[in-house]
């Protein structure tokens, strides 16, 4: 069978912001690829719906069968200033066609240095800080637990509970969840320590700052601060299922790590860049971290991640000690320059915050009757919902399966989450239109509405 080819569209905000389903989901055309996919690519790398992209921007997927999605992912929280970006799309444009590679380390170039400027200047704090760029957030995480180490001359680094921070050795070591990340792919790296996070829906109500303390005293007794070079945690813990910690957790531990001579990294590979309705999550509570790692967000979908940070901290490393072939491409450093331009100057912290309302509200309002609505928690375009069964209070995964299901075969990207997986997540892009973003909730609630779980299980 051959299948008519629809019209190529370019991405960006010239794309009709509109839901539009002409096939079925998937259409033939995913069918198909879906086919050579499983032919040709390695069964590990799944995909959260069988639909193949096409174009992209402003709130919509637009895949090979020319149905239009409504994206409430953003392709996991990158595409925060809108996918193809015009001004990202002109400079990706302009910096290929005068390089596209030199190497960092070899014959430097201008963006590498203007975008460490740009987050030195951006990330919190006004003492003097230090970039270094790489390609991904789990080589930003490793670096930043290299420098804390080679800065302290300590071995040992505390992650948390429900924390994900990549999928290397050291940072599959660090991330606390074991299906998918880990299982069978140990050993890990030594020297990692988990202890308890704040989770307010699941921890009994306990403040920040007791919650902090017990942490702090697990660490005093099992590792000791003298042993300890880092702490790190995401400030809204993503991939576990966007807890937010209780206020008062994260500058507790922030002020023993200063006590104490321990690095305090925030890894803010997910919330960063204007996602939490603030550039950088840590503000809202005023905490200034000694690391701060970034990706995600960074570039408007180029690969590209960081690590800023106090510049004793980060220049502690000898020359040669950080680096890499490809860290800081200069067309990803034109897009970082592109995107942080168009996150500063174009409100997109207030889109956040206007997203996270209508969110919130929403599921907020329907968590009133509906008892499988455990918590609607979050923070600006940052929002999720966690199931559970109502008669225990257990975890409900197959519930957020299946209302993602239900939405995906609708037309509205959306991602599930959450250490038991059990929690829907919103995304969008910070550029979507509020009445697509409205849209895509409707269908989201009324696939809730209409999903039966078996409560007799
Ligand atoms: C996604 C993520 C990472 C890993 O980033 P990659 O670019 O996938 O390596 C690390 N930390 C957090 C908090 C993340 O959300």
């Amino acid at each position: 069978m051959t299948i008519a080819e629809p019209t190529l569209t370019a991405g960006g905000p010239a794309l009709p912001q509109e839901r539009r389903l002409v096939t079925e989901i998937p259409g033939p055309r995913s069918v198909a690829l879906m086919e050579r996919k499983h032919g040709a690519v390695a069964g590990g790398v799944s995909t959260t719906m069988p639909v193949y992209a096409r174009a992209a921007g402003g709130g919509v997927v637009v895949d090979v069968d020319g149905n239009s999605l409504i994206d409430l992912g953003s392709g996991i929280a990158v595409t925060g200033v809108g996918n193809a970006h015009p001004r990202v799309v002109e400079a990706v444009a302009a910096q290929a066609a005068l390089s596209t590679h030199t190497c960092f380390m070899v014959t430097p170039y201008e963006g590498y240095v203007a975008v460490a400027e740009a987050l030195n200047r951006l990330t919190p704090g006004d003492h003097a800080k230090r970039s270094a760029l790489f390609n991904s957030g789990a080589e930003a995480v490793e670096n930043a637990v290299k420098i804390a180490r080679a800065h302290t001359g300590k071995p040992a680094v505390v992650a948390f509970d429900h924390a994900y921070h990549g999928r290397t050795n050291l940072t599959m070591a660090l991330t606390a969840k074991s299906m998918p990340y880990k299982r069978g792919f140990g050993p890990f790296a030594s020297e990692v320590y988990r202890a308890p996070v704040s989770y307010p829906f699941r921890d009994g109500g306990m403040t920040g700052t007791d919650a902090a303390r017990a942490a702090i005293s697990r660490i005093e007794t099992q590792i000791g601060a003298d042993q300890l070079a880092a702490v790190i945690i995401e400030p809204i813990l993503g991939e576990g299922g966007f807890i937010v910690p209780a206020d008062g957790f994260l500058p507790t531990f922030a002020a023993w790590a200063r006590d104490n001579g321990v690095v305090f990294i925030a890894d803010e590979v997910q919330t960063g860049f204007a996602r939490t309705g603030r550039m950088f999550a840590c503000e809202h509570e005023g905490v200034v971290p000694d690391l701060i790692t970034t990706a995600k967000g960074i570039a408007g979908g180029m690969p590209l991640a960081a690590v800023t940070g106090r510049a004793q901290i980060m220049d502690a490393v000898h020359a040669g000690g950080l680096g890499g072939t490809y860290g800081g491409n200069p067309v990803a450093c034109a897009a970082a320059l592109a995107a942080i331009d168009a996150f500063e100057n174009d409100g997109l912290c207030e889109a956040a915050e206007r997203i996270g309302e209508i969110v919130a509200r929403r599921f907020g309002e329907l968590a009133a009757s509906d008892p499988r609505i455990g918590d609607v928690r979050g923070r600006g375009a940052m929002i999720a919902v966690e199931f559970v069964r109502p008669e225990t209070g257990e975890p409900d995964a197959e519930l957020a399966r299946r209302v993602a299901a239900a939405a995906h075969t609708q037309g509205v990207i959306v991602l599930t989450c959450g250490t038991y997986g059990n929690v829907i997540r919103f995304l969008p892009p910070l550029s979507i239109p509020l009445e697509l973003l409205v849209e895509g909730l409707d269908i989201v609630a009324t696939a809730l509405r209409d999903v039966h779980t078996d409560s007799a299980r």
